[in-house]
């Protein structure tokens, strides 16, 4: 499957992909989850990225488009994709929709998991990230701990809380969000592959997903 997801942060994009990678060998592709292994590796991209990652602002559409047009032809892309975190502002958009021409793929649809804020507040402050940037699991203090308090169940490192996931940084994060990304649900209607997925189970949207693509 070739698809988008869509959604504030929070809105469970990254546990939706996960779920959806097991049933056909598509990859998850999170442009979030590149920039802080490039920020863990201490790379010239992830020293560029960490300021406005910190800040919760977006980092520069050219960084991420040359992170993008790489990625998208690697070889474990050809069974499909989960883009989560990506396009972010309409003129990525507009620049995946050129790649997307020139590397003849086509999308099988876009879908905007809808979540209500109050839902989506509340998960990114309790959310937990496992700090290997290989691994990357998501927990939830209250919803899904580790079994370990602070330690990852799949690889046993220190689970924590990212330098984005604080008060101040989660209200920029969504300010960003509503002006810079929301604009891409009218822009994908306009495509004609936007799908709508409200409520905020992610076995829900999986299942919505997976009706829609007739399996
Ligand atoms: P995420 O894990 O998707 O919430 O992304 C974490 C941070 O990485 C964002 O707040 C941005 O600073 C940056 N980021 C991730 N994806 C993109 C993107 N497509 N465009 C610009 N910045 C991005």
């Amino acid at each position: 499957m070739k698809i988008i997801l869509l959604g504030a942060p929070g809105a469970g994009k990254g546990t939706v992909a996960k779920m959806l990678t097991a049933l056909d060998g598509s990859v998850q592709i999170s442009t979030g989850d590149i920039l802080r292994g490039e920020v863990q590796a201490g790379s010239d991209l992830g020293r560029e990225a960490e300021g406005y990652m910190k800040r919760g602002d977006l980092v520069p559409d050219s960084l991420i488009m040359g992170i993008m047009e790489k990625r998208l032809q690697a070889p474990d892309c050809q069974k499909g994709f989960l883009l989560d975190g990506f396009p972010r502002t309409v003129p990525q958009a507009e620049e995946l929709k050129a790649l997307l021409a020139k590397l003849g793929i086509v999308l099988d649809m876009v879908v905007n998991i809808d979540v209500p804020t109050d839902v989506i507040l509340d998960r990114l402050c309790t959310r937990r990230t496992c700090a290997n940037a290989g691994c990357q699991a998501i927990y939830n203090v209250k919803s899904n701990p580790p079994k370990k308090e602070g330690i990852c169940d799949k690889c046993g490192s220190p689970v924590i809380q990212r330098d984005d996931e604080t008060e101040t940084a989660i209200n920029h994060r969504l300010a960003t969000y509503n002006s810079k990304t929301a604009p891409l649900i009218g822009f994908y209607e306009k495509e004609g592959l936007l799908k709508t997925a409200v409520g905020t189970s992610s076995d829900a949207v999986v299942s919505a997903i997976k009706a829609e693509l007739g399996r």
